[in-house]
Formats: C-alpha cells, structure tokens, sequence
C-alpha cells in the first residue's frame, strides 16, 4: 500500500534492496501526531533465509579483515553519526517519540559505543599463560562467530542496534538485523550509515517485518548461530525455547521494576530530580525507567507532595518542540495498557496521587499522550509493584527502615537497574553489595548507564549475559585455546611432567 509523501523502504541484502518476497508492505506512522513517515516490506521467512545466505557468505571475508581495519570502519561510522546526530535526534522525536535532549542522548550512546568497539579492534585481548611443559607455547584467542542475528526494540531505535552490531562487527561477524516495528525508519538510517563508512556488502543486512514471522525465522534459522534480543521477558523466554533446537547462543536483555529508595537522610530535593528523570523520562519506556519509589516513613511525606507538584508541572507535547518534558507513548496499545494498569492499581487499593489518564487537548488527540501518574500507599505485592508497565506510572511504597527497604527492593522477578538515595556512607556501601540487580546508582536515578561498563541484569531480566563494555565481546566470540609445542617431541600434558 503507497502512502502519499511517504518513501518506500526496501529489505537491504547483500548491498541491495529487495521488497518482501510476498509484496507486502507496513507502515511507520510517528506516535506523537500521527504522520506517516515510511513504508516498509512486510518480510517473512523467505527474506531472511536470502539475507542469512548473503551473510553467511559474506562471514568467509570479513572475518579475515584485520580488527583493527574492522574497528576503523566503527571509527568513521562514529564520527558520520556525529555529523548526522542532529538530524537523526529530529527523526527519532518524530519516530520514537522521545523528546530532544533525549533522542540526542539515544544517538550520543551510539556514538560513544561505536568509538569505544572501534578501539576494541586493537585490543580483543586473549591470554598468554606458562605451559606446564618445556619448550610450549599457550594463548586464548577470540575468534568470531558467523551470522549474528540482531532483534531490537523501538524505546532506544539508535542506541540499542549499536550495542550489538559495533561488537558484533569488530569481533569479526556479519549481521542480519530486524528493527523493531515501530521504528523501522531509524535503522534504515543507522545502516545507510553503516555503509557509507565502508562495510563491505553482505556484511550488514537489514529485514523488516514482525517478530513472530522475521525474528522467529532468525531465532530457527541453522545457519545464525547468535541471536541477541533486547526485548520483553515473554519474547525472551519464548526465543529461548524456539531456539533450543539449534542449541544457539542467546543473548537477551529483557525487562526490569526497577526501584530508587529514598531513605530519610537522603537530599530531598536530590531526591526529587532523580525520580522524575527515571520515572517520567523517555515517558517510562526504558528499561531501567523507575516505577517504584521505595521511601523510608520519615521521608514518605513530604516527597510525596514534592513528587506530585513537580509532575504536574511536567509538560506533555511532541518531543521536537523545545518545550516539551514528556513526550507520547509509543503507540495505542501500549496507551491502552498503561491506562489499564491505572484501574488495577485503584482497584488493588493503591492511591492514585496524581496524572492516571490520557492526555487530550492542545493538539495531544493526534497522537498518544499519559499524564505522569503515581500512585502512594502502594503494597510490594501489588501488580503495579511488581509487573513492567513501560509507561509514566511509578508506585510509592512506604518502608521503616534500609533493611525493608532492600529486601522491598529485591523483592521482584527483574533484577536490572537500583538505585539509593543516602547520606550515609555505610548504608551505600551496603547497598551496593545486598540489591540483586545488574546496576546499583548511588544518589543518581536508575537511569543513565555509559557504554564502558557492563550492562544487563540478573534474575529475569536477562540469561547472563552482558552489553557493552568488555563483557559484550563474550556475546560475540569463542574462545579458542592455542597450544604449540616447539620440542619437536611429542610431549603429553597431564603425563610427562617437565623438569
Ligand atoms: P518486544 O519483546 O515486544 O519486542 C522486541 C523485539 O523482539 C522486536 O523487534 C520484536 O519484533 C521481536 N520479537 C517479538 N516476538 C518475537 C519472537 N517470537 N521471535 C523473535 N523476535 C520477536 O519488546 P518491545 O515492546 O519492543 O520493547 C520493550 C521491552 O524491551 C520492555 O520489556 C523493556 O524492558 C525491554 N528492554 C530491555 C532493555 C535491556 O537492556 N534490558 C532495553 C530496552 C528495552
């Protein structure tokens, strides 16, 4: 179906473009007023089965290209994104959604993370160890894998692709990547780059459509040996299981209810800024956003009030406009379920302090709008305590002392982000050692991870596995132990022993 004013996108395998083998198209229509912005092959099992034939083949050559000539291409590409940050932070308020700064800090990650892997291409550092044996040599060397399949989700439609394709490339992969629905416009600009800083054709293919037809074709393909999957514990666990099969390597970064706890010692106004930022920012919808709030009896009062004053304070609009605090949520049905969340929080008993309705008026009926919403006298076993909303909706729970507090905190199937509002420094430390989460912040949000660290979760947050920092090059290698004898006599380990 042609959309006026819209381009149409193709699939991009092996340098070139190709409709779905069906013909089918869908479209990308921005959450903040409605307009359509692209059209796109709706693919199916056929499209990735010719993409992970061009990519399989293209494997045999780049993983042959030294790594340092591999992270030069990541170097150049850092810096196309840079001179294009501004137009890519645009698009991304129109696409995703999310307002300026933040869209600008989306494209900044992949910038950063893309420096950072380039430089991983001098390093990708083994070991060398002593032999147990005369005159023998030992090292452990990375080696790549073959077709990385790369299934991303729509809340960072920048920043997220770069955490899995910038290692997965300088490790010396071909990648066969399906954006997320929502935001299929981006990743075409992201590999539009990607190509102008000189991947060879084949190296990078791009699949549009669903995930129940093109990332499940990836998931059973033979021939993609990883998959890595940012996306929903239900779209985890149901990867996991098709995959089980092929015995693949799965990588998944999955959901979180993450928690700040406020203790009564804490800088208040601190306090404040911190929860609003990771609460209400990019409207909810990322991963370490923070939907509870877990506040010490003394402290419970008067943050509440602050809290709901400087929510209502927020301003709702489309992200491109300077104004704006919150931007929409992504689409109808994630509006839908945020709003249903309001009723089972009433229901439960929970108090509705504030926000808890779509937003109307002033232009908001074009697209998808949520009043920031939070709710006090919040029990930890409530639904809205425990399960991931993904929307401006955070929970207040009222605890009487640190003790509580953490075991409040953990007391949840995700385990990614926390964080501790404190003055004291024993109680941090503590922290930082007792909650059970991938990421600890001490007197920061739950927000604002950067590209040098490990980042990832325990529990059902994610199988392990580690993004960015050096840990990411484990998604993306083997390792090979290396042993040459220089004796020129056969000499057996665990049987002779040299002297
Ligand atoms: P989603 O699980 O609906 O989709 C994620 C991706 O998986 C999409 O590209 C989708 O098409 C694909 N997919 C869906 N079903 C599939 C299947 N059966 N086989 C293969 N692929 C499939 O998630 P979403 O709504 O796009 O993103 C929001 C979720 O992502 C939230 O749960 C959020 O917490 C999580 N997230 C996690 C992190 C992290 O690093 N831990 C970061 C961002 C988002």
């Amino acid at each position: 179906m042609a959309v006026t004013g819209a381009r149409t996108f193709k699939n991009f395998i092996g340098g070139e473009g190709f409709d779905a083998v069906s013909g089918e198209t869908f479209e990308s229509t921005s959450p903040a007023d409605g307009e359509t912005l692209g059209v796109f092959p709706k693919s199916g099992a056929e499209d990735v089965d010719r993409a992970v034939a061009v990519a399989k083949q293209a494997f045999e050559e780049w993983r042959l290209v030294p790594a340092p000539r591999r992270g030069e291409v990541l170097f150049r590409f850092a810096q196309l994104m840079t001179e294009h940050k501004a137009e890519l932070t645009e698009l991304m308020t129109h696409e995703m959604g999310k307002v300026k700064a933040e869209a600008g800090g989306d494209v900044q990650e992949a910038i950063d993370m893309s420096y950072y892997m380039a430089g991983e291409g001098r390093r990708l550092w083994g070991q060398t160890t002593p032999s147990e044996l005369r005159d023998k040599f030992n090292m452990s060397v990375r080696m790549p894998i073959g077709v990385v399949g790369v299934i991303t989700p729509w809340n960072f439609p920048i920043a997220i692709p770069s955490w899995k394709i910038a290692p997965a490339l300088v490790c010396g992969n071909t990648i066969v990547f399906k954006p997320a629905t929502d935001t299929p416009l981006l990743g075409e600009k992201f590999v539009e780059l990607l190509v102008e800083a000189g991947v060879p054709a084949g190296v990078v293919n791009v699949v549009h459509g669903g995930g129940g037809a093109v990332g499940d074709r990836m998931v059973r393909h033979p021939d993609v040996p990883v998959i890595t999957l940012t996306g929903s514990r239900d779209t985890g666990v149901q990867v996991m299981r098709n995959a089980a099969e092929c015995l693949k390597h799965i990588h998944l970064e999955l959901g979180g209810k993450n928690a700040i706890i406020v203790l009564d010692d804490a800088d208040l106004d601190l306090a404040v800024d911190g929860i609003l930022w990771s609460a209400f920012g990019t409207s909810g919808q990322r991963c370490t956003a923070a939907s509870r709030v877990i506040v010490q009896d003394g402290a419970y009062d008067a943050l509440a009030s602050r809290l709901v004053s400087a929510a209502e304070q927020l301003r709702l609009g489309v992200g491109w406009d300077d104004d704006t605090d919150v931007g929409p949520v992504i689409n109808e049905g994630a509006l839908e379920k945020i709003h249903s969340y309001t009723q089972i929080g009433i229901d439960e008993g929970a108090k509705l302090l504030t926000g808890g309705e779509v937003a109307s008026g002033n232009g908001l009926d074009k697209g998808f709008y949520y009043r920031p919403t939070l709710f006090g006298d919040v029990d930890p076993q409530m639904r809205i305590a425990q399960e991931e909303i993904f929307g401006p909706t955070t929970a207040l729970i009222r605890v009487k002392d640190f003790d509580e507090a953490v075991r409040v905190s953990n007391g949840i199937r995700y385990g990614l982000s926390s964080s501790i509002f404190t003055r004291d420094v024993n109680k941090a430390f503590r922290a930082m050692r007792d909650l059970v989460a991938g990421i600890t912040y001490v007197n920061a949000g739950t927000i604002g991870a950067e590209v040098h660290l490990p980042f990832g979760g325990t529990k059902d947050t994610g199988n392990g596995h580690r993004e960015a920092g050096q840990a990411a090059l484990d998604v993306f290698t083997e390792w090979k132990s290396i042993y040459v004898d220089y004796s020129g006599k056969l000499q057996k380990a665990q049987i002779d022993t040299a002297t």
